[in-house]
């Protein structure tokens, strides 16, 4: 690791480039909620959005004021004055002001065709403009930072004019110069040779800003800054427009624990990944599992020999220690599992296997079996658990199946109904009953719920939150077997389970008793743990 006492500033543009991602729609709650959370990460800049364009914007700016942001400043982002209107005149400049952010973001175009063929105004008159702006905010008392837009394509078309408009904007009292990869095409020894030149003739610190259409965001993002940049933009979860922006998650341990650089975020990284687990959920999208550092397979382990090669050292096949960025080692059991896969989820669990001389390979014959017929544990701990806890003896299931119907019944335009009739038996008492759903398996899951609720009145707190179906042998047409995996939740704790069948209500109803069953199983060894003295 080379390291540098250099301090890199941390300015994240989730709020505004990364609420441009497909499928997201930011309520202003939602922005409190990420902007509190960059927060705790100690990120230095949070770009609020753009007051004057939209009224949850400005709302935003109001209701950030009484939050106490620790470390974290808030800034607004604008444009440059409108040609026809003074500062004092246009409302958007107005906006700024108003936010009341001490610190204030001006973008500006500095490629020359940008300029006359979508602005439609001389080269010349975005000069006036963009010294307009920002003297006259520097003159509200504000700090202005300056994004140079399509700055490196517009270096490439006509450097002299991309380093007129910088020039300007520094002569007007910018306080940071940020030069933007707006079309994300530029690669790394493009941005080393661009900054390296440019760099003497910028009198105020140097930010970049890197979109990610080449893949490169990260990447042109760490060689800015080896380059002389001291600030860099990005995004949580790389979110953003098209590709998306330089992804904050990958790029801030990259910085500290791969380069040495000092930030301050690097001061939080423990919370890293519970921070980006927050964000894709309050995005409301599905978490990237494979994302580095902070993925749920980061650092997951499937082959045999990977796993006993890490029980000797970590360092085997692990780039640095998962707690270093708050997430977690993860053994995934599979076909590829040796018996040590076995011995470490075991442990993982609290099961101590190491006594029981056959049992960790009678596992393994079992789950091989299992995988073989199409069951697969890699995303359904739960039915694992039960797996080993049967084996063990410490689990005994909780209720028998006497039988169940599903009708599904669909009569002219209405929606298909289904009624499901269940009868179980708890402790050599059979309870007989009945329930609808939408479906055939949403009517099994309210039947089963409501014959068990009198023996196990906690399974009200149980809910669904996940239910996926794979077909396994798509040869086999509408006879093929289907894998069904469903993840369900009570309180703050999740589990997945998995049923495999050729009938999709039988795999259905494998996954949802064994959920069930884990909840049940886990409640039990809890109360048990809590009565031992
Ligand atoms: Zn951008």
């Amino acid at each position: 690791m080379h390291t540098s006492d250099k301090k890199i500033s941390i300015y994240d543009t989730t709020l505004r480039d990364g609420a441009q991602t497909m499928g997201i729609s930011f309520s202003t709650n939602d922005k409190l909620i990420i902007a509190e959370a960059l927060d705790r990460l100690r990120i230095d800049y949070i770009e609020g959005g753009w007051p004057g364009s939209n009224p949850k914007d400005d709302q935003f700016f109001r209701e950030i004021r009484t939050k106490n942001l620790r470390h974290s400043q808030v800034v607004a982002f604008g444009s440059t004055r409108r040609k026809i209107l003074s500062c004092s005149k246009d409302t958007l400049i107005q906006a700024l002001v108003e936010s009341k952010a001490r610190y204030i973001t001006i973008v500006a175009k500095t490629w020359d065709f940008h300029v006359t063929h979508a602005l439609n105004i001389s080269l010349n008159d975005n000069l006036t403009l963009v010294y307009d702006t920002i003297a006259y905010l520097k003159d509200k008392g504000r700090a202005v930072f300056f994004d140079a837009e399509h700055f490196f394509d517009g270096y490439k078309a006509n450097n002299d004019y991309s380093l007129q408009v910088i020039g300007k904007a520094c002569s007007a009292g910018a306080d940071m110069i940020v030069l933007c990869d707006t079309n994300g095409g530029t690669m790394p020894q493009e941005v080393e040779t661009v900054i390296e030149k440019i760099k003497h003739g910028v009198p105020v610190p140097i930010g970049v800003h890197f979109h990610n259409d080449a893949g490169m965001a990260v990447a042109n993002s760490l060689i800015a800054v080896r380059a002389g940049a001291v600030s860099i933009q990005g995004t949580a979860n790389g979110y953003g427009e098209r590709c998306g922006n330089a992804n904050l998650m990958t790029l801030i341990p990259n910085l500290v624990h791969k380069y040495g650089y000092r930030c301050s975020a690097g001061h939080s990284l423990v919370h890293l990944t519970e921070v980006s687990r927050l964000i894709s959920e309050t995005a409301n999208l599905a978490h990237d599992e494979r994302a580095p550092y902070v993925g749920g397979n980061s650092f997951a382990h499937k082959a045999g020999f990977h796993v006993s090669g890490l029980q000797k050292n970590t360092k085997t096949y692990e780039h640095i220690d998962p707690a270093l960025v708050g997430n977690r080692r993860k053994v995934l059991v599979s076909e590829l599992s040796g018996k040590s896969n076995i011995l470490f989820k075991a442990q993982e669990l609290g099961i101590n296997l190491t006594n029981r001389a056959t049992l960790p390979a009678e596992l393994l014959r079992k789950i091989k079996k299992l995988e073989e017929e199409g069951f697969q544990f890699e995303a359904a701990e739960g039915s694992f658990e039960l797996l080993i806890r049967e084996a063990t003896g410490e689990y005994k299931p909780f209720f028998k199946l006497k039988g169940f119907r599903v009708i599904s019944e669909m009569s002219g335009s209405t929606k298909l109904l289904c009624e499901a009739t269940i009868k179980v038996e708890v402790d050599g008492v059979i309870e007989h009953t009945a329930a609808n759903g939408y479906g055939p398996v949403e009517a099994l899951d309210h039947a089963l719920r409501k014959a068990l609720e009198k023996f196990y009145p906690e399974i009200n707190e149980l809910q669904l939150s996940d239910y996926k179906v794979r077909v396994l042998n798509e040869k086999g047409g509408t006879g093929s077997a289907v894998r069904v995996l469903i993840d369900q939740k009570r309180k703050t704790e999740h589990w997945g389970t998995v049923g495999v069948s050729t009938d999709i209500i039988e795999a259905s109803w494998q996954a949802l008793v064994d959920g069930i069953e884990y909840m049940l199983f886990k409640k039990k060894e809890h109360s048990a743990k809590r009565k031992k003295p």
